[in-house]
């Protein structure tokens, strides 16, 4: 139980000196694709409509977390946020606060065409947008549905939109990591800072693989044989992606930048400034802990914003030191990654 002082306090702190300023707002645990290191084929069962944050739900939990903790960050995701109608007034209604945090968005850009345009006028900055492979055949393998046309469509609107975007790649064994540095150079071409990510254990199929995942070190040196990488001396401020300056292995031109997130071997935890919200309106403190505080439930009840802050950082002092760093300790959380809000 955490003592009445810290309830007192103004921020999301925990037992180990974090201070929580970066949420992560989960939209909806529904999506239009099926990438198979997120979600399975068939099967995964989807709260219902009415047991979601609704926008005004959405909106007094950013203000809590802006007003009281501190937070200078939202990021709504999912499941696939850009599923949700109301997505565009949840945006308008987050921006429209005194004091609002920096808004992003992480998506897989489906729909983002037809949106891109209304979501930065409603005061969204910042798109990250998944995408593992520019080869349609090799996509429709990733994600189980034919739509690399429709991403590329979203990506190239928000672009227009004004929006700074950011791609957001996993690498599997034997499918696509061959053609990562293709993927990079197609991204850098357009402008698009790309990251790797890890895959980490967050597949409800359970069946992530320690030996099969593909590590930093290894994307460090798929990369190397088209670009030279030099580590982006910039201070990282919590970011989770190392940073490098790439440039071209034969010219030597610069071409931009590359992150690399290596959740798993070269895990964060120490430095984590995250707090979540499942799109059910549970409080979660770590991707990897099963641990979840409700505050939709007792929102619904008329629980005054002190006890909803209460709730919130009593669930965050709770927050584990780390998610069992490299060894056989990680935790596979029950809830898989379209479901707790990527
Ligand atoms: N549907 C949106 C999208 O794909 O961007 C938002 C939700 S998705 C869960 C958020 C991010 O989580 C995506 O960039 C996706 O690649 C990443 N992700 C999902 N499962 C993962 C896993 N097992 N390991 C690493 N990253 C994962
Ligand atoms: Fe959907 Fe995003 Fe998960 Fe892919 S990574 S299945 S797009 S939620």
């Amino acid at each position: 139980m955490a003592p009445a002082r810290l309830l007192g306090s103004s921020g999301l702190v925990d037992r180990f000196g974090r201070r929580a300023i970066d949420l992560r707002v989960s939209l909806t645990e529904r999506c239009n694709l099926r990438c198979t290191y997120c979600m399975p084929a068939a099967g995964l069962p989807f709260a219902p409509d009415d047991a979601l944050m609704t926008a005004a739900e959405i909106e007094r939990l950013v203000r809590i977390g802006s007003s009281r903790f501190g937070v200078r960050k939202v990021r709504f995701t999912g499941g696939e946020p850009m599923l949700r109608h109301d997505l565009v007034d949840v945006i308008a209604r987050c921006a429209a606060l005194p004091d609002a945090p920096e808004l992003s968005l992480t998506t897989n850009a489906i729909g983002l065409a037809h949106r891109a345009a209304a979501l930065y006028a409603a005061g969204l900055r910042r798109v990250n947008v998944s995408l593992d492979t520019v080869d349609p055949d090799t996509f429709t393998t990733v994600t189980r549905r034919p739509f690399l046309d429709k991403v590329i469509a979203g990506l190239s609107a928000a672009h227009d939109a004004g929006l700074d975007i950011k791609v957001n790649a996993v690498l599997l064994r034997g499918v696509n990591d061959d053609a990562a540095p293709e993927l990079l150079r197609w991204c850098l071409d357009r402008g698009y800072e790309l990251r790797f990510i890890e895959q980490m254990p967050l597949d409800p199929d359970h069946a992530w693989d320690r030996t099969e995942m593909i590590t930093a070190d290894e994307i460090r040196a798929l990369l190397a044989t088209s670009f030279v990488l030099t580590p982006d001396e910039a201070p990282r401020d919590g970011a989770p992606a190392e940073r490098y300056r790439v440039q071209d292995a034969g010219t030597g031109a610069p071409l931009g930048t590359v992150g690399i997130i290596a959740s798993i071997t070269e895990s964060f935890c120490a430095d984590c400034t995250r707090t979540r919200l499942t799109a059910d309106g549970h409080v979660r403190s770590c991707l990897f802990s099963d641990e979840e505080t409700d505050v939709l439930g007792p929102m619904r009840s008329g629980a005054p914003d002190d006890e909803v802050a209460e709730l919130w950082q009593r669930a965050m002092w709770a927050k584990p030191r780390d998610h069992g760093d490299d060894t056989d300790d990680l935790v596979h959380p029950t809830r898989g990654m379209s479901a707790i809000g990527g």
